[in-house]
């Protein structure tokens, strides 16, 4: 608990300079970090030394003495009761989350503050919190990667030519799941042949060729902590063109993690993998930005983007991914999940970058 009593003091250390008395905490990873929450309907609010946390009567047992806060079991609308407490304590700026926050809460809440009091949309407050793991959230973050990690070993040895997308994706899905994860972290993706031109592909019926990429982008959520991998394997033996195009992505990946280190602003890693992708004059072919932080979400704060100047600090877990499209040909893509140190970088995903051949 001591963890989150930390969590909830530097919540309220922030609520002066926004000119705020309490924030209202809607969105449910930030909900799960400030208290430990899992469940589908909670609401915080973090006022001075205070954080309550309201929940409905089917979470009443499991969240007792399991939940940091002053717990209230509601029956009726959670806004409700949220709006008593801040009436009664006279919190007349109240902080909201823009992004969490639905019309219908916002309304019912605004109808039932009286006058004097104001609601104010402030973004990123716990978020920024979160982009900075704790030493018991690299745990989780380790254990996560490694359940992927194993899980695509596991997969990759069962693949045979023929194999089709949708089942390659189960297979993956299957052990990650035995591995211990709750869940993949997104949808996974497989993509065979042409089909690795799409970043996003999601996993039909086709059936792996020979002399062809095959690519998989998989996380999984294991203890509420996700992780991120992307890895090619190739049908065969590549052909000179494709062994080219892995290799210049693999430079780029390895630019944009030697790029990563504390102090250094995002852009500059994701200019490193430009740079070189551009000697090889693929950049018009790196169609997404580089990276992203992760942890409870799968895409958290800091974008490692052209444009982010957010500098980069030890204790963010982030993701090196750039890739490389050919539409009609294939792409390729390589990820990794990785710790920012202050010297550098940590490398947790623990799966080879070879390209695999398979048979
Ligand atoms: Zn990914
Ligand atoms: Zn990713």
């Amino acid at each position: 608990m001591i963890e989150f009593e930390q969590r909830s003091q530097g919540v309220a250390a922030t609520l002066a300079g926004h000119k705020i008395d309490a924030l209202l905490v809607t969105s449910p990873a930030n909900i799960r970090y400030l208290t430990g929450y899992t469940g589908s309907n909670g609401l915080v609010l973090v006022a001075g030394s205070f954080l309550y946390f309201f929940t409905d009567p089917r979470y009443a047992t499991e969240t007792k003495g399991n939940i940091y806060g002053k717990v209230q079991v509601c029956k009726g609308p959670l806004i409700d009761f949220a709006a008593r407490v801040l009436k009664s304590k006279r919190l007349k700026r109240i902080g909201f989350e823009p992004g969490h926050m639905n019309v219908e809460q916002h309304e019912k809440l605004r109808k039932a503050l009286p006058a004097g009091f104001a609601l104010k949309a402030i973004a990123g407050v716990v978020e920024a919190l979160r982009s900075i793991k704790s030493a018991s959230e690299i745990v989780k973050i380790r254990a996560s990667v490694q359940a992927n990690s194993e899980a695509y070993f596991r997969t990759l040895k069962r693949i045979r030519l023929g194999a089709r997308e949708r089942d390659v994706a189960a297979e993956l899905d299957f052990q990650m799941r035995v591995l211990g994860a709750e869940k993949p972290a997104f949808d996974t993706i497989v993509a065979t042949g042409e089909r690795t031109a799409l970043p996003h592909a999601h996993p039909t019926g086709r059936r792996l060729e020979d002399n062809e990429f095959l690519l998989v982008d998989m996380g999984a959520t294991l203890d509420g902590y996700t992780s991120d991998m992307t890895r090619m394997s190739y049908m065969g033996v590549p052909s000179k063109r494709n062994r080219a195009l892995y290799k210049a992505v693999l430079e780029a990946q390895l630019a944009g993690l030697d790029a990563v280190r504390a102090g250094v602003p995002a852009s500059r890693v994701d200019a490193a993998c430009r740079e070189v992708l551009k000697r090889h004059e693929l950049d018009h072919a790196f169609v997404h930005s580089t990276g992203h932080g992760l942890g409870l979400e799968i895409h958290e704060g800091p974008r490692i983007a052209r444009k982010e100047q957010t500098k980069l600090q030890a204790g963010m877990v982030i993701t090196i991914e750039p890739g490389a499209y050919i539409e009609g040909l294939g792409g390729v893509r390589i990820e990794d999940t990785v710790l920012v140190t202050e010297r550098g970088c940590e490398v947790l995903t623990p799966t080879s970058k070879e390209l695999i051949q398979l048979s």
